[in-house]
C-alpha cells in the first residue's frame, strides 16, 4: 500500500513515537504522572510538557504564547469564539476556501459573516479592501485541498491597519515554512508527523481571549483539562524534527513534485502551480470517474477533494470557489506526499492511477 494522503494526516515520525513511550508507563514506571501534580511524578511530567512547549513554540514567530489543545479544530474554536467578546458585534471575514473548523465556527457566531473571494488560482488578493465593519479576519496559510499559499503576511498587515484581529489556520504550513505574525495561529501535531489528538494555539502577547473550556485553569485558564505528557512530548519531538529538517524536507518534496508533474502530463492542475505547497497535487481529467478510479486503485491511499468532503458526495466548496463546476470538481483527485514518500512509491502510485484512468478515457 502506498500512502499519498499527507494533507489528511502524516505518518508518525519514529522520533516522536520514541519520545512518547516513557509517558505511557504503567505502575512499574514513573512516566504516568499528572503534569499538574506537585510531587516528583508530576514535576517530571510538567518538565516534559514545558520542553515540548518550547519546541512547538519554535515553529511560531516570537512575541506570543503557546497553549496545547486537543486539535487544531479546538484551537481555532478557542481563537475565533474567544475573540468574539473582543470584537463585540463587528463582522468576521473569512476566505472562501477555509477549512470547516474556521468556516463553520465563524458562521455559528452571531457576528455578520463575510466571505473573502479567491481567484481562479485559489488565491486571496492580499491588497484587496476588507469588508466594512470587519473586526476579525481569518485566512489560512496553506489550503488543505489545493495547497495554495496565501499572502498571509500582507493580509496580517491589512487587518492590523484596519484595526481588525487576524486568525491564521497554519495547519498545513507548520513545519514547512515560516508562520506569519498574526493575533492567533492554530496548528495540529498530526499534520507534521506528530500524534493525533493534540494541537496548539499561538496567541500574540497582550491579547486576552475568553476561555471556551473552564475547569481546573490549566493552560493559563484558556483550556482547562489535564494535559497528556505523551501527546505533548510526541508533538514536541515532531516539531523539533520539522524545524531541523525544514529545508531537507522541502527539497525532497520539490523533487517529488517535479517528477509528479512529468508523470501526470495532460492532467489539469487545480490551483496555482507556483504559490503552492508542492506536496499537494490536486488534479483532474474532464471525463474521470473518481469513485471508479478509487475502487480500481486500492493499493494507493489518496483522496477525492478534501478528506472531510470525500465520501460525503458533496462537491468541494474550495473547488467551487476557484470556479469549477460541480461536475468538474467531481473529476478531481488529491495526491499528498512528503518526508517519507520515496520516489519509487510516487512512480508506482502514479503508474497505477494513470493506467486505471486510461481505461476510462
Ligand atoms: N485546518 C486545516 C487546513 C486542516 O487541514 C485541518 C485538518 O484536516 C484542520 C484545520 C483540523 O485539524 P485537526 O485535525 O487537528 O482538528
Amino acid at each position: 500500500m502506498i500512502y499519498l494522503d499527507y494533507q489528511a494526516t502524516t505518518p508518525l515520525a519514529p522520533e516522536a513515537r520514541d519520545a512518547m513511550l516513557h509517558w505511557l508507563d504503567g505502575p512499574a514506571g514513573t512516566g504516568f504522572g499528572n503534569p499538574h501534580s506537585p510531587h516528583r511524578y508530576g514535576r517530571e511530567a510538567a518538565a516534559a510538557v514545558e520542553l515540548a512547549r518550547d519546541r512547538v513554540a519554535a515553529l511560531f514567530p516570537p512575541g506570543g504564547r503557546v497553549i496545547f489543545t486537543a486539535s487544531a479544530t479546538e484551537a481555532l474554536n478557542i481563537a475565533i469564539r474567544g475573540c468574539a467578546p473582543v470584537i463585540a458585534g463587528q463582522g468576521i471575514a473569512v476566505s472562501a476556501i477555509e477549512h470547516a473548523a474556521v468556516w463553520d465556527t465563524a458562521q455559528a457566531l452571531a457576528n455578520p459573516f463575510h466571505e473573502i473571494a479567491v481567484d481562479a488560482q485559489g488565491l486571496v488578493d492580499g491588497s484587496g479592501p476588507l469588508p466594512a465593519g470587519t473586526g476579525l479576519v481569518a485566512v489560512m496559510q496553506v489550503n488543505n485541498e489545493i495547497g495554495t499559499v496565501q499572502p498571509v503576511a500582507e493580509i496580517a498587515r491589512a487587518a492590523k491597519a484596519a484595526g481588525a484581529l487576524f486568525v491564521c489556520d497554519a495547519v498545513q504550513a507548520a513545519g514547512k515554512m515560516a508562520l506569519p505574525l498574526a493575533d492567533c495561529i492554530a496548528i495540529s501535531a498530526h499534520k507534521l508527523h506528530g500524534p493525533k489528538g493534540i494541537g496548539a494555539l499561538w496567541i500574540r502577547d497582550g491579547l486576552e481571549l475568553a476561555p471556551l473550556v473552564t475547569g481546573g485553569g490549566q493552560e493559563g485558564g484558556l483550556r482547562s483539562g489535564t494535559l497528556s505528557p505523551a501527546l505533548c512530548a510526541g508533538f514536541g519531538a515532531a516539531a523539533k524534527l520539522a524545524t531541523e529538517r525544514m529545508e531537507a524536507d522541502r527539497e525532497h518534496v520539490e523533487a517529488l513534485w517535479n517528477r509528479a508533474i512529468e508523470l501526470f502530463d495532460g492532467w489539469i492542475l487545480n490551483g496555482s502551480a507556483t504559490a503552492r505547497w508542492h506536496g499537494n497535487l490536486n488534479l483532474r481529467r474532464d471525463w474521470l470517474d473518481v469513485a471508479r478510479l478509487m475502487s480500481d486503485v486500492r493499493d494507493v491511499a489518496f483522496s477525492a477533494g478534501s478528506a472531510c468532503a470525500s465520501g460525503s458526495g458533496k462537491p468541494s466548496r474550495v473547488l467551487r470557489a476557484i470556479g469549477l463546476s460541480d461536475k468538474d470538481s467531481k473529476t478531481s483527485i488529491r495526491l499528498g506526499f512528503g518526508r517519507y514518500t520515496g520516489m519509487d512509491d510516487l512512480e508506482r502510485a502514479a503508474a497505477a492511477i494513470i493506467a486505471a484512468a486510461g481505461t476510462q478515457g
